[in-house]
């Protein structure tokens, strides 16, 4: 029979998974010879037995902790349920990963009538040992017997107001028996601690399953099977009287990473009092003034803790008469910035290694440095949510249109615009706005995927919403009605909407964030390019470190104010000659363009995709926008009316786009390529050594290829015919349908590197439209029918294993083709990790995710988990 129940001294830190965190660093530091009260764990397999078993312990565990018991009392010099040496316990829960707050714990345990009375005679305070029994009960009846702890708040308020007290230190010992009177009549609770005991282990078993423990757990992608274990411990009581108290520390300051011991404590005050924050708190430095013996312990006491675990702590402890005693040691929370400082730190300290300090870090530490964050401490008052689509915080003026935004914040305003989705006619706005909100869309709907190129924060998907245009309002879900021109707050790491404007973190680089990118680079072995098309997002993207650019968008390029109406009226041209004229001025932009960005990346591969947009976006919708364009280009209204409704499709995701539009219109590639490679030939000219890779999107099989590719070389031709130079290029494809990448091994040959298009592979390979998952992937969360959404995280699964098929077809036809994948998944950590396992050459992803990427690509190569 496998051990259940482990004393404190019989486990080690090394213990997490079969005795909690908590119970795992009670072990450590007992083992250490610090000061901690003695008990016992109950392991978290036990758990698994209880609900197991139905919700009943198991038949001898009663059995081995009363041995446990034993033990402790000797220890401790006590006696469970001894009316003249009484010794009570704590009991809480404890998970092999920390869930703070979220499951139950009670304190006082053993206490009873007589108990009490002999707590009272045996300490000659019974002010005291009456407090403690009033608390005990209440916490009981609400872990234990469910009944709502505000009842007994209530009693108390009613009480002191019935008898002219405030404070609770206004409470006597009096007092608090007629209390403990009131709160028996309210409950019937057990006498006899034995019996107490084993309700309050099934009790903390049971908020395993309590709804917010669950929630917390899916949140947080905690598996339900890892199930809590139970700390069982000798209390010590900080409430004592003026020699005692208790306290909560951390080895560096939690907010900053600066090397400062930082804490709060509490004069004669139990733990909790810290916490719930009814007192407020003395600054540490108070102990020292006024308990410097036992300050100084605590001092070296931490100093050896941070050294002992090689990381920054979280430490809980209590003075009771005089006597230091330590309660807990974690693992501190802190923010970005001071983890990416602490774990800088620690290597200069050689407290750590740089592979080490890799895996301290996550991409939320990272996305401090790239832009403002909601300050965690701030007051919130969330009215909506809805999908985290691009991260940092953002606050301005509700708009709802484009033009809007660009008026407002022409005023210097800030605005946030509000859509039910996003086109590309609303890119202007999205570029002045400081966040994007839309009812409509998901993780890599053109809302998402522009603000998170741009790094401008945005949620999408939030359906909570009701949009009114009209009237210039947008109602949640609870009724409340913002209006053009309020103020409001978005969080795009979180998807929360806020109102009026909340306090955010400013977003800068630092020494130790530069340091650690370093060290990123020295130890990944995937490369990372990033998705641009602008000279602007392209200097960004260098700046933080991109290695090339993987993924540049061409038909972006065309919606800019100055280029779509030539696109419109090549798309609408009636003869051949027409759409030459229109052509030859397109190429005049697409060369200018890819010329500036050549530019920018000097030496490194830029990837240019063939236009691949449904064309009928280029058309004007609306009859105002339609007369204006007749006007600009010298058509007739109908003529654009008539061509936009036929070239309107039932479902666009799926129609006439990507390699298909060169299939029809092979002018229009023929084109492109020529302007890609003669900007090419023109920035060898003036010295740079660009290298295009032109890039085929959603082929489906090698024909299409072999078609296209013949168009791109005859467009090579031209432009290197004309300047008799030659300059060095590779012809690829995306791989975005389930069926390129099952036929890969016949694409093989065709191509020089192959580029995950996972958007549209998961599109396609759920049959999700990735424009319309807003509306019904909540749903499925919720339900577990899936358990992440699969355009945020790679499912790798199916699409994964559609890539890994792939790789492996393709490699036995031939050798030396580049595997990359731009997708958005190239920015996600987790996703990252499982491209540098099937061994992908590079990930793309937007500009600002280029630093979270580089670090995911190290941390996945120094073999630890990957943070998410
Ligand atoms: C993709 O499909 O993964 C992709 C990068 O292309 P787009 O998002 O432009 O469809
Ligand atoms: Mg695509």
């Amino acid at each position: 029979m496998a051990k259940r129940v482990y004393l404190f001294s019989e486990g080690s830190k090394d213990d997490r998974d079969l005795l909690g965190g908590k119970g795992a660093n009670l072990c450590e530091m007992t083992t250490m010879g610090l000061p901690v009260p003695y008990g016992f764990v109950i392991t978290t397999p036990t758990c698994r037995e209880y609900f197991e078993a139905g919700n009943k312990l198991p038949r001898h565990l009663q059995t081995e902790y009363n041995v446990a018991l034993k033990l402790v009392e000797e220890k401790m010099g006590g006696r469970f349920g001894d009316p003249e040496n009484p010794l009570l316990f704590s009991v809480r829960s404890g998970a092999p990963v920390s869930m703070p707050g979220m499951m139950n714990t009670i304190l006082n345990l053993g206490m009873n009538d007589v108990i009490a009375e002999g707590m009272a005679r045996k300490t000659g305070n019974a002010r005291f040992a009456y407090d403690c029994y009033r608390r005990f009960i209440q916490m009981y009846a609400d872990v234990v017997l469910e009944v709502d702890g505000h009842r007994f708040e209530e009693e108390i308020t009613r009480y002191k107001a019935e008898h002219g007290k405030v404070l609770d230190t206004d409470m006597d010992a009096a007092d608090w028996q007629a209390i403990i009177t009131i709160y028996k009549g309210m409950v019937n609770f057990p006498q006899d601690p034995a019996v107490q005991l084993k309700q309050a282990i099934e009790a903390v078993f049971l908020s395993w399953n309590t709804p917010r423990a669950i929630v917390y757990r899916e949140m947080h992608n905690i598996p339900e099977s890892l199930g809590t274990a139970v700390c069982v411990q000798a209390m010590v009581f900080g409430n004592f009287g003026d020699d005692s108290g208790s306290g909560v520390a951390f080895t560096r300051n939690p907010a900053t990473g600066d090397k400062e011991f930082f804490g709060e404590f509490l004069v004669n005050a139990a733990g909790e009092d810290v916490v719930a924050g009814i007192r407020t708190p003395e600054p540490i430095s108070r102990l020292e003034q006024e308990m410097p013996a036992i300050y100084k312990e605590l001092y070296e006491t931490q100093a050896r803790l941070e050294a002992h675990y090689r990381d920054m702590q979280d430490l809980e402890f209590t003075i009771q008469e005089g006597k230091f005693y330590m309660l807990q040691t974690r693992s501190g929370k802190r923010t970005g910035r001071a983890s990416i400082k602490i774990a800088v730190d620690m290597v200069d300290e050689g407290l750590i290694d740089e592979k080490e300090a890799l895996l301290r870090v996550s991409p939320e530490h990272v996305e401090a440095f790239l832009h403002p964050m909601i300050d965690p401490a701030a007051k919130k008052d969330v009215v909506a949510s809805g999908m985290p689509a691009s991260p940092g915080g953002a606050t301005g003026q509700v708009v709802f249109s484009a033009d809007e935004a660009v008026e407002v914040a022409d005023e210097n305003t800030p605005v946030i615009l509000v859509r039910r989705e996003t086109t590309p006619e609303d890119i202007h706005g999205m570029k002045v706005a400081q966040g994007v909100l839309t009812e409509l869309g998901g993780m890599t709907s053109h809302a998402a995927v522009v603000a998170r190129g741009m790094g401008v924060c945005a949620i999408t998907g939030c359906d909570s919403l009701t949009l009114d245009y009209a009237a210039g309002t947008v109602t949640t879900r609870d009724g409340v009605t913002i209006s053009r021109g309020d103020t409001i707050t978005l969080d795009g790491s979180t998807g929360d909407v806020m109102l009026g404007d909340i306090a955010k973190t400013e977003a800068s680089s630092s020494e130790d964030f530069q340091t650690l990118l370093s060290w990123a680079d020295k130890y990944r072995r995937l490369k990372v390019r990033a998705n641009a098309e602008t000279p602007e997002d392209a200097a960004k993207a260098r700046e933080l470190g991109a290695e090339g650019i993987g993924l540049c968008r061409t038909e972006h390029m065309f919606f800019d104010a100055d280029r779509i109406d030539q696109m419109r009226g090549m798309i609408l041209s009636e003869s051949k000659e027409e759409r030459a004229g229109y052509l030859a001025r397109l190429f005049e932009f697409q060369r200018a363009d890819m010329l500036a960005l050549f530019d920018v990346m000097r030496d490194l591969p830029v990837t240019v995709r063939l236009l691949d947009p449904p064309l009928h976006e280029f058309l004007p919708h609306t009859e105002a926008d339609i007369e204006a364009l007749a006007g600009r280009i010298g058509k007739s209204p109908d003529a654009i009316r008539d061509m936009a409704q036929s070239l309107h499709e039932v479902n666009p995701m799926l129609g006439f786009r990507g390699c298909r539009l060169s299939v029809v219109h092979p002018e229009i590639t023929e084109m492109q390529v020529e302007a890609i490679i003669s900007a090419a030939i023109e920035a060898a000219e003036a010295g740079f050594n660009p290298y295009p890779e032109i890039m085929i999107p959603l082929v489906i099989n090698v024909r299409e290829i072999r078609f296209i590719t013949e168009i791109i070389e005859r467009g090579i031709r031209k432009a290197m015919h004309e300047k008799q130079i030659s300059i060095p290029y590779k012809i690829g494809t995306m791989m975005e349908t389930p069926r390129a990448c099952l036929g890969a091994k016949r694409l093989a040959p065709a191509v020089e590197f192959m580029s995950f298009g996972t958007n549209d592979l998961t599109q396609m390979t759920y049959g999700f439209s990735r424009d319309d998952v807003g509306k019904f992937i909540p749903a499925y969360l919720d339900r577990k029918l899936v358990d992440r959404d699969p355009f945020v995280s790679l499912d790798q699964r199916a699409v994964g294993r559609l890539m890994k098929m792939a790789i492996k077809d393709s490699k036995e036809r031939k050798k030396g083709i580049k595997y990359g994948i731009c997708g958005e998944h190239g920015g996600d950590p987790v996703s990252i990790q499982f491209c540098h396992e099937i061994g992908l050459d590079y990930v793309s992803c937007s500009p600002f995710r280029v630093p979270v990427a580089r670090i995911a690509a190290a941390q996945a190569n120094v073999g630890g988990t990957v943070h998410e």
